[in-house]
């Protein structure tokens, strides 16, 4: 095959700099922007031109984009989910689109802990407190402004039981806690570290309650005011799935009202997110901005997938296709 024009259009995020692109560069003529607008499709097709390959993150390819970008021949999304492609537009022009089923499992399963952590401790507000000398001034030798939360012998429910799911339930027990799992394929090796049960089990009986479902139609608004009221009062919510299995207003409103005492969201329904998003002013809510995926251990996993499927496709035989 002659030489390839690659172009990346929205490589910042996986690359900020403290990574090479190399690997993709050696497969043919490269062209990397950081940034693409979502909305803009004349910047979007100007920008992929008369590429062969694309490769995007977040970066919107629609069906009229690949009409007027009649020289796609491949399509690498640089992450697991794929919905910013219109892979059956993609698959009517016989353009593999690839993802990357998996690359950030212990990333994701150390941020759901070091949320839960947070809320426990408060590690961050604590520190701030002594930095700006309310330790010095206080008249006792410690003090702290949030009730402190041991988790060991308390349950922790996961809802989605796969890869993430099980490796934040091996951490979960090494900190003493007891696992419930509710996933509608129940496998042997979340058998051996969990009780499976049914949701509304889970939700009763769970002291924290974490996400690690996809984002279905039937997964989304999961955690809604019919399902809070379920959990016990004492409950704390985590999410590093995805936003829209929540229904923000009803999780805020419940926080604000005591009806359950924490929440730590690493996803929200619109990201980034807008400053309108009821969880912002919610009470004992910790948010952090999507950074579940991106120490640059898992980065450097991600970029090594995204070569490798761009190199299998060269040589005839693509591996991680998701469309045809
Ligand atoms: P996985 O496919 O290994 O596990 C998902 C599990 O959910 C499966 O066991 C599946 O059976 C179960 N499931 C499917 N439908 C369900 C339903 N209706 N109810 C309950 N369980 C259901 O996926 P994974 O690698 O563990 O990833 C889980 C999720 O984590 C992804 O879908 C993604 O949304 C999210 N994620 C977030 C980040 C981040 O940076 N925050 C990074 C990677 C992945």
């Amino acid at each position: 095959m002659k030489v390839m024009k690659i172009v990346i259009l929205d490589g910042y995020t996986e690359n900020p700099g403290d990574l090479s692109w190399a690997g993709m560069e050696a497969l043919g003529k490269l062209v990397v922007y950081d940034r693409t607008s979502l909305t803009d499709e004349k910047e979007i097709i100007g920008r992929i031109g008369d590429a062969q390959v694309v490769i995007t993150n977040k970066t919107p390819i629609s069906r009229t984009t690949l009409d007027a970008c009649p020289q796609v021949k491949y399509i690498g999304v640089l992450a697991t989910g794929y919905n910013v492609v219109d892979v059956d537009a993609a698959k009517e022009k016989e353009i593999p689109v690839t993802n990357i089923p998996t690359y950030g499992t212990a990333a994701v399963a150390q941020m759901t802990i070091a949320l839960l952590l947070e809320v426990c401790h408060h590690v961050g507000h604590h520190s701030q407190a002594v930095f700006s000398g309310r330790w010095e001034s206080n008249p006792d030798w410690c003090f702290w402004d949030y009730p402190l939360i041991e988790l060991d012998g308390k349950t922790m429910g996961l809802i989605g039981f796969g890869r993430i799911g099980q490796a934040t339930a091996k951490i979960a027990k090494a900190l003493g806690m007891n696992i419930l799992a509710y996933d509608e394929y129940p496998n042997d090796s979340g058998k051996a570290l969990a009780e499976y049960v049914s949701l509304d089990e889970l939700l009763s009986r769970s002291d924290v309650i974490s996400l690690h479902c996809p984002l279905f139609p039937s997964t989304q608004g999961i955690i809604n005011e019919e399902n809070i009221a379920k959990m016990k009062e004492s409950a704390i919510l985590l999410n590093t799935s995805r936003g829209p299995l929540v229904q923000e207003q009803d999780l805020a409103d419940a926080l604000n009202s005591g009806r359950i005492a924490a929440a730590a969201v690493d996803v929200v329904s619109a990201e980034p997110i807008k400053g309108d998003n009821p969880l912002l002013k919610a009470k004992n809510c910790i948010i952090t901005p999507h950074i579940a995926w991106a120490p640059k251990e898992s980065r450097a996993r991600l970029m090594d997938i995204a070569v490798e499927n761009l190199r299998a496709f060269k040589e005839g035989k693509p591996v991680n296709v998701v469309n045809l």
